[in-house]
């Protein structure tokens, strides 16, 4: 059989030789701030529940899912509340922030870190474990785990995918958790499963990670319902679409949701997460990412404590061994560049990427060549060079009409483009205008909706005491 894939992607520079034999390695500072966003997660932020000169600890729930779809933030260190206030964002802009001042003891609450047998647990119970702990989606979007855990018809879901493809550059943090921690990666593939009894589980695999792949085919040979699946090394094979297509060859666009399509998938480390969660009664407060790139000494994993500053990481790498034009939070393809090393980490900063070199700086823009790249990488089937025209022309009617809104910003189109055109970043921007106006359109229809049946009510009253009989209702006060 031929290796899982999907149509369109690129090749960029992988990268991984910098840090793939990087062993995880566990930071846990003695001192210092630490920076709890309220924003970690897709949704609404969270909302703080604890004051300033309280002593928080390690498990603790300082803030509360702030909707629906939202996810409550714990905790990492023991120490005090100094400060609640507006910090900086590794994407930029600032976000309300719990400051804690680390007195290094880690002192935990109680029943932190207990053994759990989760195969005697309830599904509620799952989903309420996994919704105290703040699991989100660690790939990157952060969305809340108990709400994707929790689709509407769980009998219709007959895939839990894991996404191990990781295919952006530089990133091995999943690739080093598949080697160090393959159990507990089985384990979280097992608790999914035990929500999902009409499904099977797939890992998928870009075949650039063979030994990863034949460690969790071993482990993997005497359990039916979980199968690793090899996936063609491209970009973006760890896009949810595109994996969901190589794995299932199910087709979904934006008004499909995977659970939709009878799939639910979660990346390696969100996995972990959920089996830390349930199994060890360890929420959220600490994950691993890679910081790497060609301008940083030493290429390095870290386990560290969600709420550390950039900077800190950086300086556990070694610093810059070169001046650094570019460091990225994310990956080179669908990461933010960064302006502000001191912005705070998250539950979903998956890698700091730091280059010597800025490619979109060196090549500046030519006209179009008319070649067609940009169309046979899109893994979405959209046209980018026909998107980009009507970006340029401001014309957000065109965009839609081109299916702009199923753009994923992969990245890819931007890469391949001989002539460096800012594709993706224009569709970003045109994406946010229509997205604006499309949330005026629904605003200003409800709007309408709520006259014309507030219109309708009244005429109805009207006609209602118009037709009955003189005195009707008044006798009660007699
Ligand atoms: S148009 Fe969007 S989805 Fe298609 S290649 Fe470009 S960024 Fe990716
Ligand atoms: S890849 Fe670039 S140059 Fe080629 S058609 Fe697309 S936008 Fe034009």
């Amino acid at each position: 059989m031929g290796l899982a894939t999907f149509k369109g992607g690129v090749h960029p520079y992988e990268g991984k030789e910098l840090s793939e034999d990087s062993a995880i390695r566990t930071l846990k500072p003695e001192s210092g701030e630490i920076v709890l966003s309220m924003s970690q997660h897709l949704g609404a932020p969270a909302k703080p529940i604890v004051k300033v000169g309280e002593r928080v600890l390690v498990g603790q729930k300082i803030a509360e899912p702030g909707g629906f779809i939202s996810a409550c933030i714990i905790s990492s260190v023991s120490g005090k509340v100094k400060k609640i206030e507006p910090r900086p964002m590794p994407a930029g802009g600032k976000m309300l922030s719990v400051v804690v001042e680390n007195d290094g003891l880690y002192e935990a609450v109680e029943g932190f870190g207990a053994e759990r047998d989760y195969t005697k647990l309830s599904k509620q119970e799952i989903r309420d474990i996994v919704k105290a702990s703040g699991v989100v989606g660690m790939g990157g979007a952060g969305f809340p785990n108990h709400v994707k855990l929790t689709p509407k018809d769980e009998s219709k879901i007959d895939y839990v995918i894991i996404n191990a493809a990781e295919c952006e550059p530089y990133i091995t943090c999943d690739y080093r958790l598949m080697m160090e921690e393959p159990e507990k990666l089985i384990g979280g593939v097992k608790i999914m499963l035990q929500l999902f009894e009409n499904a099977k589980g797939v890992i998928g695999i870009e075949n650039n990670k063979p030994k990863a792949i034949a460690k969790l085919r071993e482990m993997l040979k005497d359990e039916p319902k979980i199968e690793v699946v090899e996936c063609l090394t491209k970009y973006p094979e760890g896009g949810e679409r595109s994996l969901i297509y190589a794995v299932t060859g199910r087709a979904i666009n934006s008004g499909v949701l995977p659970a939709d399509a009878g799939c639910i998938v979660d990346n390696v480390s969100t996995a972990i997460a959920i089996y830390d969660a349930v199994a060890l009664s360890t929420p959220t407060v600490e994950r691993v990412m890679t910081v790497s790139g060609d301008a940083i000494a030493n290429p390095s994993n870290f386990r560290y404590r969600i709420g550390m500053s950039c900077n800190e990481l950086i300086a556990e790498a070694g610093g810059f061994k070169t001046d650094p034009k570019k460091v990225i939070s994310g990956g080179p393809m669908m990461g933010f560049a960064m302006y502000d090393l001191s912005a705070t980490t998250t539950k979903t900063s998956s890698a700091l990427t730091c280059l010597s070199r800025d490619a979109v700086e060196e090549n500046p823009e030519t006209p179009c060549i008319r070649c067609g790249r940009c169309v046979s990488a899109c893994p979405e089937f959209l046209v980018p060079v026909l998107m980009m025209d009507v970006c340029q022309k401001r014309d957000p009617e065109g965009f839609e009409k081109l299916e702009g809104m199923e753009c994923i910003e992969c990245g890819s189109c931007s890469f391949i483009c001989p002539a460096r055109r800012p594709l993706t970043q224009a569709f970003k921007q045109m994406k946010r205008e229509v997205g604006g106006i499309r949330r005026a359109r629904a605003a200003a229809a409800a709007k309408e909706k709520a006259e014309k049946e507030a219109a309708e009510k009244a005429a109805a009253e009207k006609a209602a005491a118009e037709k009955a009989p003189e005195g009707a209702g008044k006798g009660e006060t007699k």
